[in-house]
């Protein structure tokens, strides 16, 4: 099958395709089929969602000839660290953007996972203090850039706000056809996707990339960032802008969009029980690590699905692990409770 992205410029950053495993235990414990799609094993510096992210705006920036590339996120931003890897990878320079989105006064926190990382692979880093600013954040990127031109740099910013090219949404987009050729060849045929939705460029490059393919599978994006209504409009958004420019003749209804809120609670970053519990029974069940932002709070929502009894023994479902597991170092007090 010839991919929808295909004729976009691109880099080849991580290990793919990914493998597609079915969890055995937490199958058995459920009866059910329950199958994962190791995106977390991309390879690139622990890997995860935004290894196929960056193979698209990577690949804008060396065609636009960058020098550098500049981005911002988080303090335990999983974007940040796989940027800095990749921009060492390939030999760019790389500055970054830590926001202060998450309060959170552990040490932990803003020293060891992600930030540790991004400061190991030598990252010129600069701190912004607003948390819920991504227009002004970007903006911030688009300075610092204009003062590197001057100085003969050429900068690429990848942007996290909406308002700009989503060309990372191609790499799901291209995610979705892999992950559909893994099923089609081991002759599955799932209820169901569970996908974190955030930035919404893997939920909507996933669901252009299944609905492009003629595939009609429910893909249930789980919110981490913002409540269901605002995230639906969020992904809606980025969908007609990734289908403007890949030039696809495709319209997806809104009530296609599924945008789950129930783990968001208390916020951003912030893991209620729930998330906890699930990052706990997926590392006791499988030796597989979620991490508390992201994967944890998708996974909870399929747990909940899964202690509903919503999936039959013959049905199968597969969820999306986008990585994350670094940022686990951030929160240590997910185990000195006792538990
Ligand atoms: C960034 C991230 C997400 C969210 O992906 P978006 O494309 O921003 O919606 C999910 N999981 C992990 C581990 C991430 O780092």
């Amino acid at each position: 099958m010839v991919s929808l992205v295909k004729d976009f410029p691109r880099v080849h950053l991580g290990h793919t395709p990914t493998p597609l495993e079915l969890m055995k235990n937490i199958s058995a414990e459920f009866a059910t089929n329950v199958w994962i799609k190791r995106d977390d094993c991309t390879g690139l510096a622990f890997g995860g969602n935004k290894t196929r992210q960056l193979d698209f705006y990577i690949g804008q920036a060396i065609h636009q000839g960058a020098d550098t590339l500049l981005t911002t996120g988080a303090v335990q931003s999983n974007h940040v660290r796989t940027t800095v890897a990749a921009a060492r990878k390939l030999g760019l320079e790389v500055e970054v953007q830590l926001e202060h989105r998450v309060d959170r006064e552990q040490p932990e926190y803003h020293r060891s996972g992600n930030p540790y990382l991004v400061r190991l692979m030598g990252a010129h880093i600069n701190y912004y203090p607003v948390g819920e600013d991504e227009d002004g954040a970007d903006k911030a990127l688009e300075v610092r850039a204009a003062e590197l031109a001057k100085q003969g740099r050429k900068p690429f910013v990848i942007p996290l706000s909406n308002a700009h090219t989503p060309y990372g949404a191609m790499g799901y987009v291209e995610g979705a056809e892999e992950l559909l050729a893994q099923l089609n060849a081991m002759n599955i045929d799932p209820v169901r996707f569970i996908v974190p939705t955030g930035s919404a460029s893997t939920h909507s490059g996933f669901l252009l990339g299944m609905r492009a393919s003629g595939c009609d599978i429910p893909v249930h994006g789980v919110c981490v960032r913002r409540d269901g209504v605002s995230q639906q409009q969020r992904v809606g958004n980025k969908l007609k802008s990734v289908i403007d420019a890949i030039g696809c003749d495709i319209s997806i209804p809104d009530d296609d969009i599924i945008c789950d809120d129930s783990q968001l609670a208390p916020g951003y970053g912030l893991p209620n029980d729930d998330t906890i519990a699930a990052i706990k029974h997926m590392a006791r069940s499988e030796g597989i690590l979620l991490d508390p932002t992201y994967s944890g709070k998708t996974f909870a929502v399929l747990l909940d699905m899964l202690h509903r009894g919503d999936f039959g023994a013959d049905d199968h479902v597969v969820f999306l692990h986008t990585g994350g597991a670094v940022s686990l170092f951030g929160y240590p007090e997910l185990v000195e409770d006792g538990h």
